[in-house]
């Protein structure tokens, strides 16, 4: 019997991808999508305009300098026009935590009306150690949930908080790569 590349129909899907900062959720993201890529899907990327590690390339880079080129949308609704008027079978989300609220009705409506597979990445808890914006919500709506931690600043153990190590008071410093650590829960401080 002859082999039929991609006969097979795309299961809808949610999967998120979640941790503290330095996880490696981005890679884990990249790594999703390449596969998806190789089994003939169309891929696209999104990214919320407030991360801007790339500059003004429209790609998103990861921590360790790894690039996958990113549609950069500001509002969750966006997102959900650019797929309607593309060839689009896989939708990936990067810092996804940054999107507003109706990103869940989005998502939501990717996966069960326009029957596609989402892969979103996000910070789950912001340095308070509170659900940042929607995270909450999508982890109830997903169907895979896959942790990441990352290493500890102090002590190495496993880390899962970010801990804000500048003073500031605004919820989003964005590319302020010195401005966080990853701490384990001996080491987090959500008060500092
Ligand atoms: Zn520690």
């Amino acid at each position: 019997m002859m082999a039929t590349p991609c006969s097979l129909p795309l299961q809808p899907m949610f999967e998120l991808i979640v941790g503290p900062m330095y996880a490696g959720k981005t890679e884990e993201l990249i790594r999703r999508l390449r596969r998806a890529h190789h089994a003939k899907r169309h891929v696209v990327l999104f990214k919320p305009e407030v991360d801007n590690r790339c500059g003004e390339d429209a790609c998103t880079s990861t921590h360790n300098g790894d690039r996958f080129p990113a549609e950069i949308k500001k509002t969750a609704r966006e997102i959900l026009a650019y797929v309607l008027e593309h060839d689009v079978d896989v939708i990936g989300i990067e810092e996804v935590q940054f999107f507003d609220e109706e990103i869940v009705e989005v998502i939501h409506a990717l996966v069960y009306v326009h029957r596609k597979w989402v892969i979103a990445a996000g910070l789950n808890r912001d340095y308070r150690g509170k659900a940042f914006g929607p995270m909450a919500r999508l982890l109830q709506e997903a169907f895979e949930i896959y942790p990441q931690h990352a290493m500890c600043s102090i002590c190495g153990q496993p880390a899962y908080h970010s801990q804000r190590i500048v003073p500031a008071k605004e919820l989003v410093l964005v590319g302020a790569k010195d401005a966080y650590e990853a701490r384990c829960t001996v080491h987090f401080d959500q008060d500092a």
